[in-house]
């Protein structure tokens, strides 16, 4: 059985020094800094794949936006430094950060949504990013004490695939997380993967909101039978073995490749559609956790 690790091994692991006792002044006010902004957001998600090219940042900016077209205030933070996909996925490539007497801005999706991401900061996106685990760390901590947030209802991080320096920094920056969301495919080999993400949630504490099963099945827009390409149903199987939530079946969806293609987010612009349905689906316990604090 896995022994659970320590906040402290967790953040050794991270490469961060343990914030619960600073040892010098400026220490102090990055603690003071980092208290702040974790206490004006009221939720905070991480979306976690156990490998790449499963969808999970589709997951994330759809969420996103999403919430924000339900009036939630929402930060989208994509901490993928070495793949970040978030721009793209919003048509946001190329804009750039503004330092304003309030702080850096991070760039407006809409007036609920901002979003930040290494990708607004490299200049050509072909740049390679090769940095270690403590520069990892104090970008992270950057994009949440240096930009200029507000008050969040919810803060969505789009992790990147597997269970690195940079979901740990994440964690232990924000000392508290309502939970994980794990997107999978219905495949085996994806699968296995995701047993691993599971497990790192149980062993850093951060409850498992639930598995989401993307790409799982096709429903021919020709003949409206549905194809099960890579399997079906494996998420579901996986989700009760390892007593997590299912939060649903997400299909593939050939016009989901042309809207993040097109930097136009799926749940906006193909609102009615049965695919933003099955979303909306998945959707809902995050939204619950609103109501259950008698927010929404
Ligand atoms: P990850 O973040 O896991 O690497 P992405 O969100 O970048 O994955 O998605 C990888 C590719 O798969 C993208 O081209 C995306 O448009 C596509 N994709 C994601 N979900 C679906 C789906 N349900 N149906 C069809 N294509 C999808």
């Amino acid at each position: 059985m896995n022994k659970k690790k320590t906040t402290v091994e967790v953040k050794r692991e991270c490469g961060a020094k343990n914030s619960a006792s600073p040892e010098n002044p400026e220490q102090v006010i990055e603690m003071i800094a980092l208290n702040s902004a974790v206490n004006k957001i009221k939720h905070k998600i991480l979306v976690l794949s156990g490998k790449g090219g499963v969808g999970k940042s589709t997951v994330a900016a759809n969420m996103a936006v999403a919430l924000s077209l339900k009036g939630k205030k929402v930060g989208l933070m994509d901490i993928d430094v070495h793949g970040p996909s978030i721009p793209k996925l919003l048509g946001l490539e190329g804009r750039p950060i503004r330092q304003t007497p309030d702080g850096l801005q991070p760039i407006v999706y809409n007036d609920n949504l901002k979003v930040i991401s290494i990708g607004f900061m490299l200049k050509n996106e072909k740049d390679a990013v090769i940095w270690r685990a403590p520069l990892k760390h104090s970008l992270i901590k950057q994009f949440l004490t240096d930009m200029e947030w507000g008050e969040l209802d919810y803060l969505i991080v789009d992790c990147p695939p597997g269970t690195g320096d940079e979901p740990l920094s994440i964690i232990q920056l924000l000392g508290s997380v309502d939970g994980g969301v794990i997107v999978t495919t219905p495949q085996d080999v994806s699968l296995t993967d995701v047993r691993k993400s599971i497990t790192f949630c149980h062993q850093v504490n951060i409850p498992v909101l639930g598995l989401i099963e993307n790409m799982s099945g096709f429903i021919c827009p020709n003949c409206g039978e549905r194809h099960d390409i890579f399997k079906s149903g494996g998420g579901e199987r996986l989700a009760s073995e390892m007593r997590v939530a299912f939060l649903g079946r997400i299909p593939l969806e050939p016009r989901l490749v042309a809207s993040g293609d097109d930097g136009k987010p799926y749940l906006e612009f193909s609102k009615d559609s049965p695919t933003a349905m099955a979303f909306n689906l998945v959707l809902e316990p995050i939204i619950a956790l609103a109501k259950d604090k008698k927010e929404g």
